[in-house]
């Protein structure tokens, strides 16, 4: 049996389950019957903060089984926790927020909460990107339009914050080489230079229908280590590599824990107050309230 060593980082879901997506993948079911009505964080979430902290931890996302920028007091609140943990030390260099991006193209959303997040201390938003094209990518929303990538990092980039992608690859959108490609080149031209990815799957790591298929995976990932260089691997698997000036991470959905290791990727805070060692939480919880 080992002794935890590291805890790499912190993953918190927040705010009410509402969405103004409409996805048909929606993977979220479950974890929005816990969210709360309240735009509150369970107190777990600063013991987790603190933990992790304390075990080398360096970054904090902010997610939510909704989307995040829908419930922005409830945004606010999580990072109002946050700055008060990093006042006593408990200090995370990287704070994501993980986003569809949808209200990120409006200006006038951005001029409101951006400066006052980026006070409270985030530094980063994630924007999920399903397709290469933003007419494809409203259809997977199910929404008449998305906003122009350019524009959502724009909006972010005015701000002071550092514009991050992530990739889903998905079974019928990007899901070869030759998509994976083309959508890291727009969004590099679109103003995005941090882009993350990992396909598609059940909350419990199974694949399901829109998973890729297991060729075209494998595919990506020798594209990647032919066309680029590895920057650092990740001990869960997958790496940060360097293509062309752009920093492109490949990795796994979720992260069985295993007892038996001596790290774990993520601290999970559910909002039924819950911290798990995992997204799968059977057989991997930390700490309850
Ligand atoms: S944007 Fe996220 S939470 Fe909203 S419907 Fe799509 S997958 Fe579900």
């Amino acid at each position: 049996m080992a002794c935890i060593e590291k805890i790499y980082s912190v993953s918190a879901l927040l705010g009410s389950s509402a969405c103004n997506g409409n996805c048909a993948f929606c993977a979220a079911k479950e974890l929005k019957k816990v969210a709360p009505a309240d735009n509150m964080m369970p107190s777990t979430f600063k013991s987790a903060l603190r933990l992790s902290a304390r075990y080398g931890g360096w970054s904090l996302s902010l997610t939510s089984s909704g989307e995040p920028t829908c419930s922005p007091l409830a945004v606010t609140n999580a990072l109002k926790d946050y700055q008060e943990v990093a006042r006593e030390g408990a200090y995370f260099p990287n704070v994501n927020l993980f986003t569809n991006g949808i209200l990120l193209g409006s200006k006038k959303f951005c001029d409101k909460y951006l400066p006052l997040w980026k006070r409270l201390g985030l530094t980063a938003v994630a924007v999920s990107i399903h397709e290469i094209s933003e007419d494809r990518q409203a259809k997977v929303y199910g929404i008449v339009r998305y906003p122009k990538y350019s524009e959502i990092f724009s909006n972010i980039r005015r701000h002071g914050l550092q514009c991050r992608a992530t990739v889903l690859l998905r079974k019928g959108g990007i899901d070869t080489p030759e998509s994976y490609k083309t959508v890291i080149e727009k969004l590099k031209r679109s103003g995005c230079e941090n882009i993350s990815s990992w396909p598609i799957g059940n909350p419990d790591s199974t694949r399901n229908e829109s998973t890729p298929s297991r060729l075209n995976l494998f595919k990506i990932r020798l594209w990647l280590k032919n066309n680029a260089l590895l920057c650092h691997g990740h001990v869960w698997g997958g790496g940060v590599y360097d293509y062309k000036g752009t920093l492109v991470r490949i990795t796994d959905y979720v992260t069985k824990h295993d007892p038996k290791k001596d790290y774990v990727r993520q601290l999970v805070v559910f909002q039924d107050g819950t911290v798990a060692y995992s997204w799968i939480r059977e057989g991997a919880i930390c700490f309850k309230t």
